[in-house]
């Protein structure tokens, strides 16, 4: 049998970057198309890993009728992936993650694509879940982008029942590890806190610091959306990535003091409006569908960013 031709949209991103490294030394793919408008994403880690770069954006039809056909894979991560920039710009969120990820299937179906992955996100559960959150709980996004991550992945869904396109949506919780971007007003928290301490700045904690968050380390996330390529695994449902630990924002700061060696010195701030309070996945549908996940440990994990930086 030959493998995967797969195309990977976002590929120049923070996950997609790891994912493409990752199916270039992977047997079971024989090739990889990247798709990317490099808004966020970076070419030149793309570039070292020796994959296909296209330019180009998900929301323009003709780029897909360039890049789709011929491709049996597609993981989709292209995403305007801020919520400040959603609330900044709804539409343009909307027409990216929502309209995108449509034309996107579209082109799929068309062509004779055999499966597609894509990233929804815990941010479809919205302000005030029943932790851990479930699959089949209430969702109530509060932002434009968590709305259009429920529409990617209702998307997925519903090409799945009505056009018989096997289809996986992932909501990912918080993804951290080496490559994330800091460098910008709304990174993510640990990005955040790892330039402060490499910078002997404070970390700022928004509020007292006891929020949660369900940190998942990028090699997990990447073995979650490779596997799912090998075999071809879709689901009537989305399905939860996390880590399904709750983490508050002072013991992260104590990890990463622990992981760096180094005493950490914090500087509260007021809580930011639109911020969650808490969020954590039930990971026991993600455990049943891949029982060899690898755990990374908290330490670890924070090691892998430090040592990037
Ligand atoms: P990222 O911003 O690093 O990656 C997104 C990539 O998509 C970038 O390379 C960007 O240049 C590209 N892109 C943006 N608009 C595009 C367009 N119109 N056409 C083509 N490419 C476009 O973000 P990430 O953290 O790697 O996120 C990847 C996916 O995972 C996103 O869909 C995001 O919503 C989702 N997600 C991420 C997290 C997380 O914690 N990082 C959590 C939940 C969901």
């Amino acid at each position: 049998a030959t493998g995967a031709r797969l195309l990977v949209t976002g590929g120049a991103g923070f996950i997609g970057s790891h994912l493409v490294r990752a199916a270039l030394a992977d047997p079971a793919v024989e090739e990889v198309v990247v798709l990317d408008d490099l808004s966020t994403g970076s070419a030149a880690a793309l570039a070292e890993a020796g994959a296909h770069l296209v330019e180009g954006s998900v929301t323009d039809a003709d780029v897909l009728e360039r890049v789709v056909p011929g491709r049996t894979s597609v993981v989709h991560l292209a995403a305007l992936a801020s919520v400040a920039a959603s609330l900044q710009d709804p539409l343009r969120t909307h027409e990216v993650n929502s309209t995108g990820t449509l034309l996107l299937l579209e082109a799929c179906r068309r062509h004779g694509v055999r499966h597609v992955v894509a990233a929804s996100s815990s941010a479809v559960y919205g302000d005030e879940p029943r932790l851990p959150a479930r699959e089949d709980d209430v969702v109530a996004p509060l932002s434009p982008y968590g709305v259009s991550k429920l529409a990617t992945e209702q998307h997925l869904l519903a090409h799945q029942r009505s056009f018989g396109l096997p289809t996986l949506a992932l909501r990912l919780f918080n993804v951290y590890g080496p490559g994330q971007g800091a460098d910008h007003a709304y990174a993510a928290v640990v990005p955040a806190f790892v330039a402060a301490l490499l910078d002997g700045r404070p970390l700022r904690v928004d509020g007292d610091g006891r929020q949660t968050r369900d940190l998942v380390h990028v090699s997990v996330v990447v073995e979650v959306l490779l596997d799912a390529v090998r075999r071809r695994l879709s689901h009537p449902t989305p399905v939860n990535v996390g880590g399904g630990e709750a983490t508050s924002l002072l013991d992260l700061a104590t990890a990463l003091g622990r992981a760096a060696g180094a005493d950490v010195e914090l500087r509260h701030a007021p809580a930011r409006t639109g911020d969650v309070r808490h969020s954590l996945a039930d990971v026991e549908l993600l455990r049943r569908l891949f029982p060899d996940l690898p755990r990374v440990p908290l330490e670890e994990g924070l090691r892998t960013a430090l040592d990037w930086a």
